[in-house]
């Protein structure tokens, strides 16, 4: 990513403040940071100004990286970085400040009040970055694809090392986590999921002590972070034969995986391509086995709008990187999803993920 770049996010999320009469805001999302200036330290916050003049507050720590990383103005706070937030706006003359209400808790809150003159009104604001980070430019989709093909790659020497019977759930997320990062992962963007028969019907099981058996499903739920980016993918392999009715589940899985697959396309909303998933379960009888979303948006985090939710209104635009994961839980017997990560293209999709994901018994 280079520093136009940075700029131009910044221009854009400038222009947000203006419209929401804002003198400054204070970014404290860290992912919202990165975005903005590159920074990757884990403590920072940002006061952004409407014509994208920015500081960096990072403390001791980070003094070199926060200059290699930023090249912007950067103040290094030996106390709390609130404190010398506060000292700036007050030095500037500001009245109102907007602050991010999900990215912030109570107590900083409290803290950067009371060091606050009076006349600094503080303005809660939501999404005005996780916003502008929906839509990925060129740069940030190459990363994303990096992720995902280091991730396809990390599952199939997975599979390969497959042990039914010797291996547990959590020997077999070890050896993935292992390969992810062996390939180029900086770590795993969340805790990978294993989980064989009837285990698989928790949609986020923890890997256990359970051996993989035989004749029946195993899932695995897996993201690789790198270079900062996220990517996702879920797939169902039968070790064995798995009963009959494993594999029909299967195949109504799959089918309303691609249902939602063919309706991502701008303009239509979120809501949209989940209706199209439920669609096909609800005519297998699975529909109420299915439940969470289709899917989310995902780039510097694992989770990002949009969800692709049944009321979810927001638009799909060309650029977003999302999942496509519908799944059915039966309680006691199985669980089976499968998902992508998606790139939304001018005319439709491109899934970006390669793992073939015709049933597959090992
Ligand atoms: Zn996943
Ligand atoms: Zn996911």
């Amino acid at each position: 990513m280079n520093s136009a770049e940075f700029a131009k996010r910044r221009t854009a999320a400038g222009f947000a403040l203006l419209e929401s009469k804002l003198d400054a805001l204070l970014v404290t999302g860290l992912p919202n940071v990165r975005y903005l200036t590159g920074f990757t330290g884990s403590n920072a916050a940002v006061l952004l100004q409407p014509d994208g003049e920015f500081i960096l507050f990072t403390d001791p720590r980070y003094t070199i990286q926060a200059a290699q990383e930023t090249g912007g103005r950067v103040v290094i706070c030996r106390k709390q970085l609130m404190t010398g937030i506060a000292a700036q706006a007050a030095r500037r003359g500001w009245h109102r400040l907007g602050i991010e209400a999900q990215r912030m808790g109570f107590d900083t809150f409290e803290f950067l009040k009371s060091k606050l003159p009076p006349r600094v009104e503080l303005q809660s604001t939501r999404g005005i970055v996780e916003t502008l980070r929906m839509r990925k430019s060129p740069g940030e989709l190459e990363l994303i694809r990096a992720s995902v093909r280091t991730n396809s790659r990390a599952f199939d020497a997975a599979l390969r090392a497959i042990r039914p019977g010797r291996m547990t759930e959590a020997d077999l997320a070890c050896e993935i986590d292992y390969r992810m990062r062996r390939l180029g992962a900086e770590k795993p963007a969340f805790d990978t999921i294993v989980a064989c028969g009837e285990h698989a019907a928790l949609p986020h099981a923890h890997p256990g002590r359970r051996k993989l058996g035989s004749n029946e499903l195993l899932l695995i739920d897996m993201g690789a972070t790198q270079e900062g980016y996220a990517s996702d993918m879920t797939r169902v392999v039968s070790l064995g034969k798995a009963p009959a009715r494993a594999r029909r589940v299967y195949e109504a899985v799959l089918e309303a995986q691609k249902a939602a697959i063919d309706a991502v396309r701008p303009g239509v909303t979120a809501g949209s391509v989940d209706r199209a998933a439920r669609k096909v379960l609800r005519r297998a009888g699975l529909d109420k086995a299915f439940v969470h979303s289709t899917g989310h948006g995902l780039g510097l985090e694992i989770h990002e709008p949009p969800r692709l939710g049944r009321a979810d209104k927001t638009r799909l635009e060309e650029g977003m990187a999302i999942t496509i994961e519908p799944g059915v839980y039966l309680e006691g017997k199985l669980g089976v999803r499968i998902e992508d990560t998606v790139a939304v293209t001018r005319t439709g999709c491109e899934i970006l993920t390669s793992t073939p994901k015709d049933y597959l018994e090992l």
